[in-house]
């Protein structure tokens, strides 16, 4: 029997034709703004936002504003509407760019990366949620199923008490990095999931500002614990009693701290965690509390020098009976230190504020582990146990670009990450998309961009980078300080473009009293940052008195002890651990490479002002961010391109129904049949280009108009 004939051809919609894109307000997707500026783009934003459509589309990236504000726009009505949906054949929503990227994983069998990008408070988190419960919603039914939906949908909370904490930008502000690869089977549905984290603001368990709190666990823990609990932690109820947390800012309005611990004990359950791990995890936690209330005392002795001893002994007998340590083991390792000098061991006594450094010092280090313990834990209940081909989801969730009034060591990477993240962005739209149409013979009109690899040189080379420098500096054995770093870097880079301090620009004979003379100041491709080099050293040695992480690991308590590994005299000359910026660069250097092994989807996010307002826009603050976000580039270079690319074998294999000269088998080149099968559909010729191995097709709407014809 002859296959069925398709229907006749049918005149071509044009991009001014696709409702869903045109008929709302401004345009919806950017490639299609006249005139493009940063000011049309900012207006066109703002009269959607005004309008409550906070997404925008540049092609296939999602622009997210935050609204402040829930809206009625997540249902499962909407999930079903955008299910299966083609990406461009509705209003722009963040689950059109999550159903693209499932379905590229489930039916073309290609791994795909979601990149949240933004300022603090812009709705990254949120974004990185919702793209979860909607691939959730859609990736297959059943009890096992569900199960492992339900433990990785289930991280999110336990992660958020631990790694969030109310900032001034942000009431629930991630204070860690967090990428999730979501592990699929060849039918498109999950089987569990890895978690990486990057670079916890482990100083906020000691210190925080005025108007901020300590991590949400903290006051969870205390609000929510039952009586019993807290007895058996040593806690009082009152955070008042705590000096790591702050006195002026405990509860939250909107934030319910007792209900959210209820929330995580039960996700905690249900990721697997048993009741002991779950008591173990609450008594480190309630550890670093209770190190927070450890005073010391200092007495100078007759040569002069100063010592100090614990003034409070009941705080120090309490940590004591919780981890199983003996007092006096804990009370010397706050309070002197052993120095091995000609192989002798001599043991000093510390001042007072040589023994709180160290206090505080003990408090980051355990909860940092106790993070990554946490981490850990959890991808070992997701693991996936199961040879079997996998397909991949990974989504993105990491601090955005930091410009503040004063910028340290953690702005510096935070930075560095973004700069790497930005040249992700490069590389796979921008340069990627040029080298295509070169490859494939197209012709394409050169769109000038930055490449920002100049600066990720400048930070990361492995000889001679910044962090290099740094590290140099920080093993150098003798007196090390900020001030000879800084003189270094000065002489290194006195002639490079995005290098700059007191001593180049005097050098130049550039006045700028905006820039100390402790501060060094990189042209980054977001804007201008001036960092002061005072912390860098300390900040990058992260290093733990030896007396206190040996003192940790004869701690009765397996968990804490199991921490400190280095603590083990065994393992005293062990090497010592690798700095804090060189181990961020490697977890940095991991991600991109996970990244540059998927494809990637982008959704932008924007904070529309400063005041968690709902639905208020402030101009100059959405139009900085346009800028560090780049989006301006990826318009032009969209719109310069095509918007759809296919293997001339795969697209006659998947529109050769459409036409009677291709049905059912075409003879020729494949090429040749797809340009017989475009053109008895009389597709517009300035529609489509032939390159070399694809076809390339100008608008989305061309694309859509062979999709709904496949399926008459
Ligand atoms: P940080 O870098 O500080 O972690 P973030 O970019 O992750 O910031 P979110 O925590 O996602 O920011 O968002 C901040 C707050 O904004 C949320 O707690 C929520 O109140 C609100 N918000 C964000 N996105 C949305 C949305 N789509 N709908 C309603 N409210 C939102
Ligand atoms: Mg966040």
């Amino acid at each position: 029997m002859a296959p069925p004939l398709p229907p006749p051809p049918f005149p071509p919609r044009t991009m001014e034709a696709n409702p869903s894109l045109l008929e709302t307000i401004g345009v919806g997707d950017l490639v299609l703004l006249d005139p493009l500026s940063e000011a049309s783009v900012v207006q066109n934003l703002k009269e959607r936002f005004e309008h409550q459509e906070i997404y925008t589309y540049i092609g296939n990236v999602v622009i997210s504003m935050n609204p402040y504000q829930p809206l009625p726009i997540y249902s499962s009505e909407t999930v079903e509407e955008y299910r299966n949906c083609n990406f461009f054949a509705l209003k722009p929503h963040i689950y059109a760019i999550a159903d693209d990227a499932y379905r590229s994983l489930r039916d073309r069998d290609k791994d795909q990366c979601i990149l949240i990008t933004g300022e603090s408070g812009a709705g990254k988190t949120e974004a990185s949620k919702q793209v979860m419960s909607y691939v959730a919603a859609v990736c297959g039914k059943g009890e096992e199923v569900n199960q492992v939906k339900e433990q990785l949908l289930k991280s999110n909370p336990v992660l958020e008490a631990f790694g969030n904490a109310k900032t001034i930008r942000n009431d629930n502000s991630s204070r860690f990095g967090k990428y999730m690869d979501v592990e699929f089977n060849f039918k498109g549905e999950p089987l569990g999931g890895v978690i990486s984290n990057y670079l916890l603001e482990k100083s906020r368990v000691v210190r925080h500002i005025k108007g901020e709190r300590n991590f949400h666990i903290f006051y969870q823990l205390l609000a929510g614990g039952s009586d019993q609990l807290l007895e058996e932690l040593k806690l009082a109820r009152d955070c008042v009693h705590y000096r790591y947390l702050n006195r002026d800012s405990t509860s939250l309005p909107g934030m319910d701290d007792a209900a959210n611990f209820r929330i995580i004990q039960d996700a905690m359950q249900v990721i697997g965690f048993s009741p002991e791990e779950v008591q173990a995890l609450l008594e480190v936690t309630a550890v670093v509390l209770k190190l927070g209330n450890v005073q010391l005392a200092g007495q100078f002795k007759a040569s002069g020098m100063e010592s100090c001893s614990i003034q409070e002994t009941q705080v120090l007998q309490e940590i004591c009976q919780l981890i199983s340590l003996q007092e006096s083991v804990l009370e010397q390792a706050l309070c002197s230190r052993t120095v091995e000098a000609k192989k002798e061991k001599v043991v000093m006594s510390l001042s007072v504020s040589q023994g709180y450094y160290g206090r505080d010092a003990l408090a980051k280090n355990i909860y940092n582990r106790l993070f990554n313990w946490l981490v850990n834990r959890i991808n070992e209940s997701i693991k996936v146990d199961t040879s079997e081909r996998r397909k991949v989801m990974g989504v993105l969730d990491i601090y955005g670009f930091e410009i503040f009034q004063d910028n340290s060591f953690e702005q510096f990477v935070i930075n560095y990450c973004n700069e790497k993240l930005q040249q992700v962005f490069i590389l796979m739209t921008l340069k990627e998309e040029q080298e295509e149409y070169v490859r494939e013979g197209i012709k394409w009109t050169p769109v000038e961009f930055f490449d920002n690899s100049i600066i990720c040189s400048l930070i990361e080379e492995n000889n001679g980078g910044i962090l290099a420098m740094l590290d140099e500096e920080c093993l150098r054995p003798g007196v090390v300080n900020e001030e000879t770093f800084l003189a270094k870097l000065d002489q290194k880079f006195a002639r490079h473009k995005h290098y700059e301090s007191k001593a180049t620009q005097n050098a130049r004979r550039i006045m700028d009293a905006s820039l100390g003379s402790t501060c060094f100041r990189i042209h980054h491709y977001a804007g201008k940052v001036t960092y002061n080099v005072s912390g860098f050293v300390e900040k990058n040695n992260d290093l733990l008195f030896r007396d206190l992480s040996q003192a940790m690991w004869k701690a009765g308590h397996k968990l804490l002890c199991s921490f400190f590994p280095e603590g083990d005299p065994q393992k005293a000359s062990l090497r010592r651990p690798p700095t804090a910026g060189s181990q961020f660069k490697a977890s940095v250097t991991t991600l991109m490479k996970n990244l540059y092994s998927k494809n990637p989807n982008y959704i932008r996010c924007i904070k529309p002002n400063d005041n968690k307002k709902p639905f208020m826009f402030t101009e100059e603050l959405v139009q900085m961010q346009v800028r560090y976000l780049g989006l301006l580039e990826n318009v032009r270079v969209r719109r310069a391109g095509y918007a759809y690319r296919q293997g001339y074998e795969s697209c006659l294999e998947r529109y050769k129904m459409l036409c009677k000269q291709t049905w059912p088998k075409w003879t020729g080149a494949a090429r040749d049949g797809v340009e017989v099968l475009l053109t008895s559909l009389l597709i517009p010729p300035e529609e489509l280009a032939y390159g070399r191995t694809k076809i390339f097709i100008r608008t989305p709407s061309t694309v859509f108009d062979l999709e709904d014809r496949r399926r008459v």
